[in-house]
């Protein structure tokens, strides 16, 4: 195969006809996807909707509803199920909403909203982890290792954003080291899957992030790579031929070091799951509490494996909720603004009404933009992974939810101040920054994971 043959728009073209070519028109996935009630494509014709997104996929005149339901799609993947032929109607949509994004950026604008975005996200997530962590540790956390290092039986790829949430991030490597599980860890910035190029119409530039981060997780020898970020998973399964080519563009095509080979991209909860005889005598404490859990839709398996680990733990009762779980594959890139309202306002008050004593997110992206909704409820918000640490006598504060709970930046530079000169930074300097990502919506939040 050329250099040419493997660019990731290219192989975005290859799917595309395979996605073309598959579709029956049926109109299955629009009828069944969540999102059309909060949008102008509701009550449009199914089978007219469909067409109109093939015809974007192609380059050909399209009618408007397809392009408004293409950027309507959060990627809850309720559609998936619904779809009767071999197509990911999600995949289909996010090539959808790339060309229409394609068709509003020159190549240079193109790749300036990419690498404007990743900085200002680097940055959010360095001062977010600076507040929170002694330098060593965000050190140890983020170091790149290039070429081969030791074989380990799985890397821990937690993403990037995790770090910003660093009771989650510890929570989960102290459950794995109880575990006696041989692993390395893999994250931050230079551990990218290229989403927030992606995402920005940079193709090339994301593809050749994602096929490097292969790389450097290759490297170990891994059986499995275990994440815990749902687009970190979405992205590195759903797209996994793509990234293996890119990934085989940046070798020149050689196949050396096992590129271009699929490698098993698994969910921390199906690991869990997978290993609840190793799990269950390291609960050693009774955790006496009612909890429901807030799900998404969007990662295979997640919900079920949860529930299994859940169940193994000693004393804790899971009570079943209403909710919207097909609102999105996670809170903080659900934007349509009625459909979040619409996810809260479901999400607490069932939990108000089930009389749970904690409402436990999965994601840490969700626990970012929860857990300081405690202050007006009834019941805590925690993370699942800190309900696992009460069970085996561990707890690390989640000072992410202390810091919000303040709302006061007088504070939280108070007693963050001396974390943060250690890190090289004056903390008057970070202030406004700072203030924004705990109590704002910065980054934007349409591509946060
Ligand atoms: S992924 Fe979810 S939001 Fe997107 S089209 Fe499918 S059902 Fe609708
Ligand atoms: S459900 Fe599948 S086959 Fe039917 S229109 Fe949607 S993508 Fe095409």
């Amino acid at each position: 195969m050329s250099k040419a043959e493997l660019t990731f728009e290219a192989l975005t073209d290859e799917r595309i006809a395979r996605i073309t070519e598959a579709c029956t028109l049926c109109g299955k996935c629009f009828e069944a996807c969540p999102m059309v009630p909060y949008s102008s494509a509701k009550g449009a014709e199914p089978e007219a909707v469909v067409r109109s997104v093939i015809g974007l996929l192609n380059d050909r005149p399209y009618a408007p509803e397809g392009a408004v339901w293409a950027e309507t799609c959060q990627k809850s993947g309720v559609c998936i199920e619904a779809c009767p032929e071999d197509v990911n109607p999600r995949e289909m949509l996010v090539y959808a909403k790339l060309k229409l994004q394609r068709e509003k950026q020159s190549p240079e604008s193109r790749a300036g909203a990419g690498r404007g975005y990743f900085q200002l996200l680097s940055r959010t997530i360095r001062l977010m982890s600076a507040i929170q962590m002694e330098p060593g540790l965000w050190r140890r956390l983020t170091a790149v290792h290039g070429g081969k290092r030791r074989e380990a039986g799985a890397v821990f790829y937690f993403g990037c954003n995790i770090l910003q949430t660093p009771h989650i991030l510890l929570s989960c490597m102290d459950v794995f080291d109880r575990m006696g599980l041989d692993y390395e860890v893999a994250g931050g910035m230079a551990h990218c899957c290229g989403v927030n190029h992606i995402r920005r119409g940079d193709l090339e530039a994301g593809a050749a992030m994602g096929a490097k981060s292969l790389g450097r997780f290759r490297a170990y020898s891994p059986e499995r790579v275990i994440t815990f970020c749902p687009t970190c998973q979405m992205q590195y399964t759903e797209y996994m031929p793509l990234y293996a080519k890119a990934e085989l563009r940046l070798a020149g095509g050689g196949k050396a070091g096992g590129a271009g080979e699929p490698l098993p991209f698994v969910h921390i909860t199906q690991h869990l799951a997978e290993n609840l005889d190793l799990l269950r005598p390291l609960f050693v404490r009774p955790v006496n509490k009612r909890v429901a859990v807030h799900l998404h839709g969007g990662v295979e398996g997640v919900e079920r494996n949860l529930r299994a680990v859940l169940a193994a733990v000693p004393g804790l009762e899971v009570a079943e909720i209403d909710q919207l779980s097909g609102h999105g594959y996670q809170c903080p890139t659900l934007v349509l603004p009625a459909a979040k309202r619409a996810l809260r306002e479901r999400l607490f008050a069932s939990a108000r009404e089930a009389g749970v004593d904690s409402l436990l997110t999965v994601y840490h992206s969700c626990h970012r933009e929860l857990c300081a909704a405690e202050k007006d409820q009834p019941f805590r918000v925690e993370n699942f992974m800190s309900i696992l640490g009460e069970a085996m006598g561990f707890e690390y504060p989640d000072r992410t939810k202390t810091f919000k709970l303040y709302e006061d930046m007088d504070r939280v530079l108070g007693e963050a101040g001396d974390f943060l000169r250690a890190h090289g930074i004056e903390p008057e300097k970070a202030r406004e920054e700072l203030r924004a990502a705990l109590y704002g919506e910065a980054p934007r939040p349409a591509v946060r994971a």
